[in-house]
């Protein structure tokens, strides 16, 4: 069987790769793709073809570029059962999940072209008139993680288009192909050079963060990258969205319905394999419910299946990648090391080939295990007994993340708790829904910036002051020139 070959989007055309390099499906270890690793030349030609297309895409009336993104909408649909078969193939996980992900790109194309930037007021006197605008940045460098690969992309793409930028858009080298496909299919839709999207290995998002002709990052990853990001892009001061890490804390009230909020949490901590930014990754439970709550959970674990993305009634597919995969095991077996009690996981069945891991579900481990501390992204949930309220919140808001985090109690307690925690999102009773008019965003060190709404709009802009002063011929200083 030959095996396809993808390409670059630059300037309207499809570009090979002057070399590739092989994707992997995690759950079988055999190649999906090749993906085209760019070239510092073919950067180049992305970012000279997304500046050539800026003016024109920025003088657009607003209307129309609203239009012409929320067009891109239909073609995510139009091609869903191919689009996701290479996302389960890429990435791993079911193919509902895989779904979600694209249709995901898809509602942001929609939601984002009903985004308006305001046209502020800030003084109309005898004097003068000053009014804020928000203009485009000029060129956007998006960068994405592999972990929900279409959605964050889009996240991105949408609105920084609506908001008058082009883009150049990298995926991950894990997980490419599906983006560089529909970046194949939205060809003809855009003008040439508005959307670009660049496949490449560790090299590209260095390239990227430190070039000059890229007047913004925004970048979905890791904290650790996310901080080089930064480091790298403070050289030309360019513009920067950091969606980072997170280690949710979700604590769990006396009174609760516990099989319900069990599944919630089971889902929350193990959808995706545990590979979502927001995953509940520390679950703190009362004393009074722990013992109840802990079953539910490891029943819940125990009766999922786990398998390849492709088949039917696979509800958890595998790691990712080798590199995280190795990642969840070294803090597996740093707990095993540790003496923590495993209340399922160590022996349950996966398949041998592929980068599997049973849903693991670890015995209240002391606050300062790896297991606790780190973001472990992947499918090993710590259950952490507390019988103190204020405890289980300083316990929760020790941490440098700070992405989110829920509450399960009688609604008046549980929002007085969200009220204290640390976290850019605190969901009570809920766990993580995205309202797409909500700002979506880290505290602390799980980022800077939020995306969504009007605010994500708006990280996609600079304020634009201009000040008409009404007295003719009156200088700075009110003398007259
Ligand atoms: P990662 O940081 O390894 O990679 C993210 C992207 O950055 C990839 O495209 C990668 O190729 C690129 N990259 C790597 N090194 C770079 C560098 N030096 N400069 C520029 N770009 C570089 O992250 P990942 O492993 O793909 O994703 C998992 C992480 O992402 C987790 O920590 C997760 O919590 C986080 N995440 C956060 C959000 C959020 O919205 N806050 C969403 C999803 C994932």
């Amino acid at each position: 069987m030959t095996i396809p070959e993808f390409s670059h989007l630059i300037g309207g055309h499809c570009v090979r790769g002057a070399s590739t390099f092989e994707v992997i499906n995690p759950a079988t270890e055999e190649i999906v793709g090749l993906a085209p690793d760019a070239t510092v030349a073919q950067l180049n030609l992305a970012v000279a073809s997304a500046r050539a297309a800026f003016p024109a895409w920025r003088d657009l009336d607003l209307t129309e570029r609203q239009a012409k993104v929320a067009a891109l909408a239909g073609v995510f649909a139009a091609n869903i059962d191919e689009l996701k078969r290479l996302l389960t193939a890429e990435q791993g996980k079911p193919l509902d999940d895989a779904q979600v992900d694209i249709m995901t790109g898809s509602y942001f194309c929609q939601l984002s072209s009903m985004l308006t930037p305001p046209v502020e007021v800030n003084e109309d006197s005898a004097e003068r008139l000053s009014v804020t605008r928000h203009v485009p940045l000029g060129v956007v460098g998006a960068i994405a993680p592999w972990n929900v690969p279409i959605g964050l992309a889009f996240w991105k793409v949408a609105p920084a288009l609506v908001a008058g930028n082009t883009v150049v858009l990298k995926p991950s080298p894990f997980t490419p192909l599906t983006t560089l496909r529909i970046a194949e299919l939205l060809r003809e839709m855009l003008p040439p050079g508005v959307l670009n999207v660049l496949s490449g290995g560790d090299r590209l998002g260095p390239w990227m963060t430190s070039h000059p002709g890229l007047d913004k990052i925004s970048f979905t990853g890791s904290t650790a990258t996310g901080r080089k990001v930064m480091e790298s892009a403070a050289a030309t001061l360019k513009r920067v969205t950091l969606e980072l890490g997170g280690n949710d804390a979700a604590i769990v009230l006396p009174g609760v319905n516990v099989a319900e909020v069990a599944e919630k949490l089971f889902q929350a901590a193990f959808g995706n394999s545990g590979q979502i930014c927001i995953a509940t990754k520390r679950l703190y439970v009362h004393d009074a419910i722990y013992d109840a709550f802990a079953d539910a959970m490891v029943a819940l674990a125990d009766t999922a299946k786990i398998g390849d993305g492709a088949e039917q009634g696979t509800r958890f597919g595998p790691i990712q990648n080798r590199a995280q995969f190795d990642r969840v095991q070294d803090l597996i077996a740093d707990s095993r090391e540790q003496g923590h009690r495993f209340l399922t996981g160590l022996d349950q069945a996966v398949p041998e080939r592929g980068w599997f891991i049973p849903l693991t579900i670890i015995d209240n481990p002391p606050s300062n295990a790896r297991i606790v501390q780190e973001e472990q992204f992947g499918p090993v949930l710590p259950l952490l007994r507390f019988d103190d309220v204020d405890t289980a919140i300083a316990l929760a808001n020790d941490t440098d993340y700070g992405l989110g985090a829920s509450v399960w109690g009688p609604s008046e307690q549980a929002a007085l708790i969200a009220e204290r925690l640390e976290a850019g999102t605190v969901w009570v009773n809920e766990v993580q829904t995205v309202s797409p008019s909500a700002p979506f965003g880290g505290h602390k060190q799980s980022g800077i910036g939020s995306e969504n709404g009007l605010h994500g709009l708006l990280e996609y802009t600079n304020p634009k002051v201009i000040s008409i002063a009404k007295t003719a011929g009156r200088g700075v200083n009110g003398s007259s020139t």
